[in-house]
């Protein structure tokens, strides 16, 4: 008989198993296993990965609303699903480890800590290396006057940006914010103390809940692999709960780097340098200048990221290479022989399994999980 399947999104990896939100049955995260298949051809399965999930009998037919079904104490094979297939990435991260993210959201605040433009510069360039389209998001605007406001608007319309003001205390500008992130796989990046737990809390209705919970318990429990929850968002898509990126240190193809300076790149778009691999440094005829503000940002990260080039990362031409596309997708992995043969886990070898790689607080974990999703 063929199996039910349904497609749907990893949330989170607990060991060795996965959290998916079903797209028919999405208000109840299923607890999955991989299937042996995947384990044989090396195809790993990540936090945002898109699935295909051989449904457990047990939650036939779907429910449309409830908790389910799996009793944890009595945890068979046959009450899990099985991720049957993953789908091909369109993109990889890295910090934190997440597929087919889209978005980034990047978050700083106007005051306490001060904006600094050098780190703006530097986290600005990194995200633009992801080649992920990007928000720039102003928090404790509450904390400033308005013409602080407008000055810092001004200066980053000249950088080629338009940042959404808000306030996680006022409750200002959080609507602005969750439009930009809806319908999207977001990430937040920022420096700490700028408000992105916050926010966080702000966008997503009881994650503070359940962060508390897992940082107290699961993350503490040994054997944890897991890194990453994605929430989902009241209006449509999903944000990551760990920040992306908090200490970017520039390795990038010093080739490329002027492409991730919008308003540099904007110059390019209509006119050549007079050198075809000119580096926009002073030489003759140069499209890109140096009467822009971040001309200087420009130098000192170009002079980095010559310092950081490896004969590895000057082959990688391709900025975002990393990110972008299936080229690190698992559906082009080789498949890795393996001649161990697969047992069916009984009921008790599935819980005995689940209890070594999560330990007593990470059951606990599970069995709340499950009662609360
Ligand atoms: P994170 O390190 O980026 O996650 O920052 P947190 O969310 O932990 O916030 C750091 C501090 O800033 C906390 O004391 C927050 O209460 C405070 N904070 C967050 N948002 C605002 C805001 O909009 N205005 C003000 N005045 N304080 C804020
Ligand atoms: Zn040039």
């Amino acid at each position: 008989m063929a199996k039910v399947t349904d497609d749907g999104t990893v949330m989170a990896i607990q060991a060795n198993y996965y959290w998916v939100r079903l797209d028919q049955c999405p208000q109840i995260p299923l607890l999955c296993t991989r299937r042996t298949r995947l384990k044989k051809m090396g195809q790993k399965v990540m936090v945002g990965d898109r699935v295909k999930v051989e449904l457990p009998g047990s939650l036939l037919p779907l429910p449309k609303q409830g908790p389910a079904t799996v009793n944890i104490n009595h945890l068979a094979e046959g009450d899990l699903g099985a991720i049957a297939k993953c789908y091909p990435r369109q993109s990889v991260l890295d910090r934190p480890p997440v597929a087919n993210a889209d978005h980034i959201c990047l978050v700083f605040s106007l005051a306490d800590p001060p904006l600094d433009e050098w780190q703006l510069s530097r986290f600005l360039v990194q995200a633009e290396a992801t080649g992920l389209s990007l928000t720039l998001c102003f928090n404790k605007q509450d904390l400033v006057d308005q013409t602080a406001i407008a000055t810092w608007q001004g200066r980053l319309q000249a950088w080629g940006y338009d940042p959404v003001l808000v306030s996680v205390q006022g409750r200002r500008g959080i609507e602005d914010l969750s439009h930009c992130l809806a319908n999207k796989i977001s990430i937040m990046a920022g420096p700490s103390g700028v408000g992105k737990s916050s926010l966080t809390n702000a966008l997503v209705p009881g994650v503070e809940q359940r962060v508390k919970q897992v940082s107290g318990k699961l993350r503490k429990g040994r054997h944890t692999t897991r890194h990453v929850e994605l929430f989902p968002l009241p209006n449509g898509g999903l944000l990551a709960d760990t920040p992306g990126f908090n200490q970017p240190d520039l390795v990038i193809p010093a080739a490329q780097l002027i492409q991730l300076f919008p308003e540099a790149r904007r110059r390019l778009a209509t006119q050549s340098c007079f050198f075809k691999d000119c580096l926009h440094q002073g030489e003759p005829d140069c499209a890109v200048g140096s009467d822009w503000e971040r001309y200087e940002h420009y130098l000192t990260f170009l002079a980095e990221a010559q310092a950081n080039q490896t004969p590895e990362n000057q082959r990688e031409s391709d900025i975002g290479a990393k990110t972008k596309m299936g080229s690190h997708g698992q559906a082009y992995v080789e498949p890795k022989l393996e001649t161990k043969k697969y047992r069916r886990p009984s009921r008790r070898q599935t819980h005995q399994d689940l209890q070594e790689f999560c330990g007593e607080d990470g059951m606990e974990q599970l069995r709340e999980d499950l009662e609360t999703f």
